[in-house]
């Protein structure tokens, strides 16, 4: 009898292929892939995934699944950090204009 690899999950694929995956500060993915290896399948996948995907990122110094946002720039923007060990896990974005009402 042939063992068979268990099938990967689309997260432990995307890791294993070195894809690095992070978290933009508006809780959106944000995905590193080398040259040429996201396919517009591959894309589609992701997307169809993307909150399984968001639920299993981790800090990658602590492995702590919890974040929270800090105000930065005068409140301007805000950076996503983890919750443990604050180290920043998503890039600053700027908060879009406010309109007045
Ligand atoms: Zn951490």
């Amino acid at each position: 009898m042939i063992a068979y690899p268990k099938p990967l999950t689309l997260y432990e694929e995307l890791i294993a292929a070195g894809v690095v995956l992070s978290l933009n500060c508006n809780g959106t993915l944000k995905i590193d892939a080398p040259s040429g290896y996201l396919t517009p399948e591959l894309v589609r996948r992701v997307r169809e995934h993307k909150q399984e995907l968001l639920r299993l990122l981790k800090c990658d110094k602590c492995g702590s699944a919890e974040f929270h946002d800090v105000a930065i720039h005068n409140g301007r923007s805000t950076r996503r950090d983890c919750a443990i060990c604050r180290r920043t896990a998503g890039f600053p974005c700027w908060k879009p204009e406010q309109k007045g009402n």
